[in-house]
This record gives C-alpha cells, sequence and structure tokens, in this order.
C-alpha cells in the first residue's frame, strides 16, 4: 500500500511551505499578501523567522562547509541552469532506447535510485513560493506541460547523518542537495540536446513535489516520518526529479510493507524532540490518506539546534548502515508482517535506542542547543 488516494489531489502552493514562509520579509507586498490570507500562521511564523539561523552554533570554518554547497545549489537553481529551450532538430529515439539511455546516465552521473512515472498535474507547485531566484515572481502561477517525471533517488551517507542534529548531519543534507542538483540539471539538458523539452527540478528550483513523483516512480513508499522511505537507502537520501515530454515508459508503484512497518515502528517518532511525528494513524490531507508532520513544530526545534535536526532519519530502522545483516533485514522486511514484526524486535537489541554519534574530527564543534 503505496499512497491512498481519497479524492482529487488538489495542488500544494509553494508559497504556504515553511521554507517560503521563512523567506518572507516583514514590510515587504508578499509578507502582507500572505498573512492577508493566512493570518493564523503569522505569530508562529514572526518567532521562528527570529530566530531560526541555521548553522547557528557551528565554528566559522565549519559554517563554509555549509555554505559552500549551497551556493553550488543555488547557482544550478538560476531558471537558466534549470531550463531553456530544446534543440531545433529532434533525434528520433524509441522510448526504451530513451530510457536505457536516461536510467544509465542518471546512474554513471551519480544517482542511486532511477524511476519514471506519468507527471501527475496534482504534483506541480500551483504557485511559485520560494524566493532563491529574482528572476522568478513570486506567487506567479506555475504552468507546466511535460507528461513524465523521472525522480532519482542520492543516498546520504549514514555515519554523518547519525550526527544529528548535529552540523555534519547539516553538512552532509547540503553536500547531497548540491549533488542531487548538478545531476538534474545535466539530464535535463542531455535531454533539450536530444530535441525534448526537460527541467531539472531540485532543492533551490523546485516545481513539482518530488516525493509523490518518487512514489508513484516506484523508488519506495511514503513513511511516518513523512519522507520517501526506500528499500535500498530507508529514508537516508535526497531527490531531485526531471521532467520532460520525451516519450519514456513508465515504471510502477512498489508495495514494501512499509505501511505495516510504520504502522508498528513509531521509532522516528518516539525520537523526534519536538513531538512532530505522529504516533497515531494517518489522516487524510489534499486527497491522500497519510502520516501528516507538524512542520511548524519542527522548523521551531530547528531554531532551537540550528541546524536541520535528521534525527527522523538517523533513528529509522530502514537507514542504517549497509552492511550484509541490514541488507538481509530490509529484504526480509519488504516480504512478510512475520519478518517485520521480528526485526522491530530486534532493532533495539542491536541498535539500542537512538543517540547522536560524537561528530567526525574534522569538524569543530557540535551544534548546542536541545
Ligand atoms: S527533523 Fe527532527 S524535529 Fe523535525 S520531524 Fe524530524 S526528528 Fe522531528
Ligand atoms: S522510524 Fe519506523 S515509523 Fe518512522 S519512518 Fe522509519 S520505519 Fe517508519
Amino acid at each position: 500500500m503505496f499512497v491512498t488516494i481519497v479524492g482529487k489531489p488538489e495542488r500544494f502552493d509553494e508559497r504556504d511551505c515553511v521554507f517560503s514562509r521563512h523567506d518572507l520579509k516583514a514590510g515587504t507586498e508578499e509578507y502582507s499578501d500572505f498573512y492577508q490570507r493566512h493570518p493564523e500562521w503569522k505569530e508562529a511564523d514572526d518567532d521562528i523567522r527570529a530566530r531560526l539561523k541555521l548553522g547557528l552554533y557551528a565554528s566559522d570554518a565549519d559554517k563554509a562547509l555549509l555554505y559552500a554547497p549551497d551556493w553550488l545549489a543555488r547557482n544550478l537553481g538560476r531558471p537558466e541552469m534549470v531550463d531553456g529551450s530544446p534543440a531545433s532538430r529532434t533525434v528520433d529515439i524509441s522510448p526504451e532506447r530513451a530510457v536505457r539511455k536516461i536510467k544509465a546516465l542518471a546512474k554513471n552521473l551519480g544517482a542511486d535510485l532511477v524511476g519514471i512515472s506519468r507527471l501527475n498535474p496534482a504534483y506541480i507547485y500551483s504557485h511559485r513560493g520560494r524566493m532563491n531566484n529574482p528572476e522568478e515572481e513570486w506567487g506567479s502561477p506555475i504552468v507546466l506541460k511535460h507528461q513524465f517525471a523521472i525522480s532519482l533517488g542520492f543516498r546520504q551517507n549514514i555515519e554523518m547523518i547519525r550526527t544529528a542534529p548535529g552540523i555534519p548531519e547539516m553538512s552532509e543534507t547540503l553536500r547531497v542537495y548540491a549533488f542531487s542538483a548538478h545531476v538534474a540539471v545535466i539530464l535535463a539538458a542531455y535531454m533539450r540536446m536530444l530535441g525534448y523539452r526537460a527541467r531539472a527540478h531540485h532543492f533551490r528550483n523546485y516545481q513539482v513535489l518530488p516525493v509523490p513523483l518518487a512514489v508513484e516512480a516506484g523508488l519506495g513508499e511514503l513513511g511516518r516520518c513523512g519522507f520517501l522511505l526506500t528499500r535500498e537507502y530507508g529514508n537516508c537520501l535526497r531527490l531531485a526529479t526531471v521532467t520532460t515530454d520525451l516519450p519514456l515508459i513508465c515504471d510502477t508503484p512498489v508495495d514494501i510493507g512499509v505501511h505495516d512497518f510504520c504502522t508498528m515502528c513509531k521509532l522516528c517518532a518516539e525520537a523526534c524532540p519536538s513531538g512532530s511525528i505522529p504516533t497515531g494513524g494517518k489522516i487524510r490531507s489534499r486527497g491522500a490518506d497519510k502520516w501528516q508532520i507538524d512542520e511548524l513544530k519542527c522548523y521551531r526545534y530547528w531554531s532551537k539546534v540550528g541546524t536541520d535536526c535528521g534525527i527522523c532519519i538517523a533513528s529509522c530502522p530502514w537507514s542504517q548502515p549497509d552492511n550484509w545483516m541490514h541488507i538481509t533485514a530490509a529484504r526480509l522486511a519488504t516480504q512478510s508482517h512475520f519478518a517485520r514484526v521480528i526485526l522491530l524486535w530486534l532493532h533495539p537489541l542491536i541498535y539500542g535506542r537512538y543517540k547522536p554519534r560524537e561528530k567526525p574530527e574534522w569538524f569543530d564543534e557540535r551544534a548546542r542547543g536541545k
């Protein structure tokens, strides 16, 4: 059971996402417009904006470890990097051959997982909300007419993530976002050079929701923590997407037992220091039944620790080091309820409760805060 669709999914307005709200500046037209429409969020958002400074507790040398990959991702998010005109001459290529080439190129460039789905219009943002590029107007309607979405998954180094909520975790997240941007931008450029429209979507410039598209492309399922959960890397990965009108053949969604596992597990919810992850059942949200995390509580915790936290990734049983024991366990967990019960019972005996690991020696200090 990957995601239960219970109605017509509604398009999400990017202006409503917590990252976009964080970018708003008091006194601007955008700020007034937004809080006239959403007075219920103003007080909490003002409070978070005043306090949230990612990297706050890092040394100057370690702050640069955060800013350098983010500088690259921002540059790769410029409109002329993510999109452009296709070549005037179209290369004739069959969908079967195109899929083989695209998947092989994506993997060769460094993607760990690749899958293809139709571009479900419900997963295209309705309006632009992030303020990464002055060229793109806040609040402008998003029109994207591509038919296919290529979902790309990039694993993170679990040893760095296990320092969560420390600076090394955040440095790893930004490194992987920059890397995913680089791969998505090249892949989109390749398809435009074949004469087809193609656009890269990554952390510094999305027009689509990468998680539900990755679910439809068969990369994994949506977990309790709100992230994609994959058999190979658990939720310890980041996503990018390329949309295109190059004719392709789609993959199919998978059932790897995530609904059953997450229903019993709850380890991320227990480890989450802000209580943002639900311990109960799924709720109905924008046309789908899913576990809904409380983004404001989560973001408030980020402002306390000065990092993007990541404990829900580090504590997930699916996101453990890549050794034979974990690979076998993940394979069994996808196959039967009985195996999932046994593995959940074994997990605390082998790994214990989540405790942040020591930072690698090349980081200067860890984030403080509670
Ligand atoms: S990032 Fe941290 S605070 Fe946010 S949901 Fe995950 S564990 Fe909770
Ligand atoms: S920690 Fe458990 S409940 Fe949370 S996402 Fe991972 S498997 Fe699901």
